[in-house]
């Protein structure tokens, strides 16, 4: 049966992981004989067993990899977890029972791999794969749900119940606490006001806790670039606004778990737009990516030693590739939308701006959209190991009678190879099934 070959397979890459050390791209260090208690790692290296990856801490991802075993659904429209076994292909429902029809109905909670989540919401924490999802099969209220890498064991963890002023984001699980990243919008006297916070419960408990907070007026709020990270025992939380002068202000916020202590680690005026990704080490080094603008001679930015440098242009010397993600150690910029269809050329450069490659990024595998092709969309880019995944998100118009604007999604992987990006289609799914 073929889930039973997942679950083997997945018990000897966890072998092979033991035997030679993790491939996480990330080269995490084994936490050593003085672990704490809890698990944790000792200082802030980063352990894939019980750390949240910081390559899939984005709202447009509802991914997670498990040695090697990725486990994916489209943020909002399916509500099918699949996997695949980067070792084998192997591929399928996320669902162990036998017999299952997975989506023969909406909100089919009998079936193991059905997850009813509006937010980005999936963490792998200990051997065991955790989100929040609707709470009784409803959307106005939320619960924390886990299961075992198989599907089996799923069980409601707790009821969330986040301050009732709080809109969460997004949720991840981390060292052993669920952290919600939330952006309010109240008005007081007429004006808008906005805060930013980060709030997080224990999950043998579920009481929440805000342990990163600020409130604003301004006047733009560019709350989709608001973000959270995480290194070791700290939780960074990094927004911009537009305050009443026209100046973008770019923060980062720091909360340290061990000693609880929440400061705020930096912030400038000096990014002439507000910054839409951010990658943060150990050290609190960071990469920044500012949003687009008319300049040609944009700069991507960074931070050594707690100062801002400009750094690398941000489009080629042909003043293209406008489209940029970062992840773990490298720059993706893409030619986005331009003409009448996606043009689609990729430059990856690694964080020091040496190009690792610059052409045509294969897309063979959309042909098997269902329908004609509206548009393209790059939702972001994953480095993994010497690939880079890349989840494509794509309007079609239906060919089934009737049939109205739907979305396919496809998750791919290519590999650098001096030849070229050699890619793999991972998994796939449309908004009908
Ligand atoms: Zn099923």
């Amino acid at each position: 049966m073929r889930f039973k070959s997942f679950i083997s397979t997945f018990l000897i890459l966890s072998f092979i992981i033991l035997q030679f050390g993790c491939a996480n791209a990330k080269n995490p260090q084994k936490p050593d004989e003085s672990a704490v208690p809890d698990g944790s790692a000792p200082g802030n290296s980063f352990d894939p067993q019980t750390d949240f990856d910081n390559r899939f801490a984005t709202q447009y991802l509802f991914l997670a990899e498990i040695d090697g075993v990725f486990v994916w659904k489209p943020v909002v429209q399916s509500e099918l977890l699949r996997y695949y076994v980067k070792e084998t292909g192997e591929s399928g429902v996320l669902c162990s029972k036998p017999e299952c029809m997975h989506r023969d109905h909406v909100y089919n909670d009998e079936c193991n791999g059905c997850v009813f989540s509006a937010v980005r919401a999936l963490s792998y924490y200990n051997g065991q794969l955790y989100w929040v999802g609707y709470y009784s099969g409803s959307d106005a209220a939320n619960a924390l749900y886990r299961m075992d890498p198989d599907s089996t064991g799923r069980e409601l963890v707790w009821k969330v119940d986040p301050p009732s002023e709080f809109a969460v984001k997004e949720y991840e699980v981390h060292r052993g606490k669920l952290y919600g990243l939330c952006v309010n919008q109240t008005v007081s006297a007429g004006e808008p006001q906005y805060s930013m916070a980060v709030i997080c419960a224990d999950l043998n408990d579920g009481h929440f806790e805000t342990v990163l907070y600020d409130e604003f007026v301004c006047q733009i709020f560019y709350a989709d670039s608001a973000m959270i990270r995480f290194v070791g025992n700290r939780v960074y939380m990094a927004y911009s606004y537009q305050d009443h002068d026209g100046k973008d202000l770019f923060k980062v916020m720091r909360w340290d778990s061990k000693t609880e202590a929440a400061a705020e680690l930096f912030s400038t005026y000096e990014i002439p737009s507000a910054v839409q990704s951010m990658w943060i080490n150990e050290n609190e080094d960071m990469v920044l990516v500012p949003l687009l603008t008319d300049d040609q001679e944009q700069k991507l930015y960074r931070v050594r030693g707690g100062a801002l440098e400009a750094y690398l242009n941000r489009l080629d010397e042909n003043g293209e590739f406008n489209g940029c993600h970062i992840s773990d150690g490298i720059i993706c910029n893409y030619e986005s939308v331009r003409g009448e269809w996606f043009d689609s050329k990729v430059w990856i450069r690694d964080f020091e701006g040496n190009t690792l490659f610059k052409g045509q990024l294969p897309t063979d595998f959309l042909a098997e959209t269902p329908g004609e092709i509206k548009a393209c969309s790059i939702m972001t880019t994953i480095r993994d190991g010497n690939a880079i995944i890349v989840p494509f998100s794509i309007p079609y118009l239906s060919s089934a009678e009737g049939g109205g604007i739907e979305t396919a999604y496809y998750l791919a992987r290519y590999e650098i190879t001096e030849g070229g990006l050699r890619p793999t289609l991972m998994l796939s799914c449309t908004s009908e099934f």
